[in-house]
């Protein structure tokens, strides 16, 4: 099976921030990514802006580096990578002074369609949003691309927002949240909204629970001055839980369009239940031989950010009431393995009389580290010797599904990025949702700090903190292994 690739109007695309590491790892190689699978039409132009002094050429040595770095050998050619970098230019400028304004009023084209991607520190938005309007850079028509973090707390997220409304309408503001762009987040939308057989089952009649887990191998790295005053909840949960969790309850939107599907969301949002001290662990790694643990990679021996974060949360709507789902997240863990679980409940009653009890539809959507699909079903164990019951998985990897062409399907960043260049605002998040975000955010992080909560410890390569396991056990009920890569 080939992937379709539909070709996108012309466009001049503006990197602010195009020399910093988001720019190098993701956005420049995706857009080549692009280039090559020709998505993009001749005479679209991205041109760079930032603070470094490069002249285009320079710009280009650096972009070849970058895609050097980050991309499979099996993707370069020399010949689409020189017509890729032909694309480029480079503006220096500087978001908080005058240089390179001019320079930059006088390349980007307004009749075609002219995104600006604010790929720099959120203390820039309003600057860099002033300029394009003072300068007559931005109009009507122009889209902005802002990354996470957007904002730490419900405050923050609000003053964000502002800054950005006060040069553009929502209808121009793309909120990027890279877990939306994933092929199979999308599929969960269409496993849910193009099939007859899960819709009817999808509710806490049938659904017993749901899991979502976000587990990394990784520390906090180069980032621990960061990670420290953000922690799991919420750089994980506010945003990349949250966004997985609306997709798996949201009602059917009448439409697949940006606001039918992102009212929706909130909806699910503004109906999470408040959490309680009990539903919640929070945890941090230790030591690991010589290997530094979270508080020495943070360099503050008294740290009390989390690193690892599970609860249960609830839903209080006709469809949930009853169904928790279960978060977990952190660093450190034993894999990197990212999925939803959706377990079915059991048969109201077994005609089967070995084995009752024992077996459960479970639906898993594996976001990485193999995108994929897989739904457990019970059969009979084949071979003579009775009715014996085993459980067996139907399953939909995509890299086998699409066979050689796996490799053309987009990753997340491309394919939002070339939704901004459709206008397609979708799988990007609205003012309103975040901010509905942190407000239910907001005091579970208020609660623990006034209860002066200190995260558990817990070992690398584990599944964090022991409590985290209880906090299913409770309920009679157990996480899904956190399983090595490749098992
Ligand atoms: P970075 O520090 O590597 O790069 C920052 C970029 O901004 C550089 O190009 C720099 O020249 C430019 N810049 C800084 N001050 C400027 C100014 N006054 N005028 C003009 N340009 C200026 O940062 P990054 O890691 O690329 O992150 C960029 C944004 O993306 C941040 O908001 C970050 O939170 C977000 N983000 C990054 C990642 C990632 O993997 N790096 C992931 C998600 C979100």
């Amino acid at each position: 099976m080939v992937s379709r690739v539909i070709p996108v109007d012309t466009f001049d695309l503006v990197i602010f921030g195009g020399t910093g590491d988001l720019a190098r790892r993701k956005i420049l190689p995706g857009l080549y990514r692009r280039f090559v699978a020709e998505q993009m039409p001749a005479d679209a132009r991205i041109i760079g802006a930032a603070r470094s002094e490069f002249d285009d050429d320079g710009y280009r040595a650096f972009v070849a580096e970058a895609l050097d770095e980050f991309l499979p050998a099996s993707l370069r050619d020399a010949k689409a990578e020189a017509e890729f970098l032909a694309r480029l230019s480079y503006i220096p400028i500087d978001a908080r002074g005058t240089g390179g304004w001019k320079e930059l009023a006088a390349t980007v084209r307004k009749d075609v369609i002219h995104a600006f991607y604010f790929s720099v520190g959120p203390g820039l938005f309003g600057d860099l949003a002033e300029r394009l309007h003072e300068y007559k850079i931005a109009d009507a028509q122009s889209r902005v691309v802002v990354e996470k973090p957007f904002g730490r707390d419900l405050e923050s997220a609000r003053a964000l927002n502002a800054v950005l409304a006060a040069s553009f309408d929502e209808t121009q503001i793309y909120r990027i949240d890279h877990y939306l762009g994933k092929e199979t987040v999308q599929n969960l939308m269409a496993v849910r909204f193009g099939n007859v057989l899960f819709e009817p089952l999808w509710n806490s009649q049938y659904i017993d629970h749901i899991q979502i887990t976000v587990a990394e191998t990784v520390g906090v790295g180069g980032r621990g001055g960061y990670y420290d005053k953000s922690g799991a909840m919420r750089d994980m949960v506010q945003n990349h839980l949250m966004q997985l969790l609306c997709l798996i309850a949201m009602e059917p939107p009448s439409h697949f369009d940006p606001d039918a599907v992102r009212d929706e969301k909130l909806k699910v949002i503004r109906a999470l239940e408040p959490i309680e001290p009990h539903q919640l662990v929070r945890g941090q790694y230790g030591p690991d031989g010589d290997k530094p643990g979270y508080r020495e990679d943070v360099e503050d021996p008294q740290s009390r950010t989390e690193s690892f974060i599970a609860m249960k949360t609830q839903i209080a709507n006709w469809r949930w009431a009853g169904t928790p789902f279960y978060l977990r997240t952190g660093k450190k863990l034993k894999s990197r393995m990212s999925e939803i679980a959706i377990f079915f409940k059991r048969t109201r009653h077994s005609i089967f009389t070995e084995n009752e009890g024992e077996h459960q539809n479970v639906l898993i959507i594996r976001l990485q580290p193999d995108e994929g699909m897989t739904l457990t079903v019970t059969i009979k164990e084949p071979g003579p010797g009775g009715m014996r019951l085993v459980d067996v998985p139907l399953d939909m990897s995509f890299a086998e599904a699409l066979g050689p062409h796996a490799e053309d399907v987009p990753d997340a960043y491309e394919r939002l990025i070339m939704d901004v260049i459709r206008g397609n605002q979708t799988l990007f998040m609205r003012g309103d949702e975040v901010e509905a975000a942190w407000a239910w955010t907001d005091p579970i992080i208020e609660g623990w700090q006034k209860r002066g909560d200190v995260p558990k410890p817990y070992d690398t390569g584990s599944s964090g903190p022991d409590d985290a396991l209880m906090l299913l056990h409770r309920d009679g009920r157990r996480w899904r292994e956190i399983r090595p890569e490749g098992s």
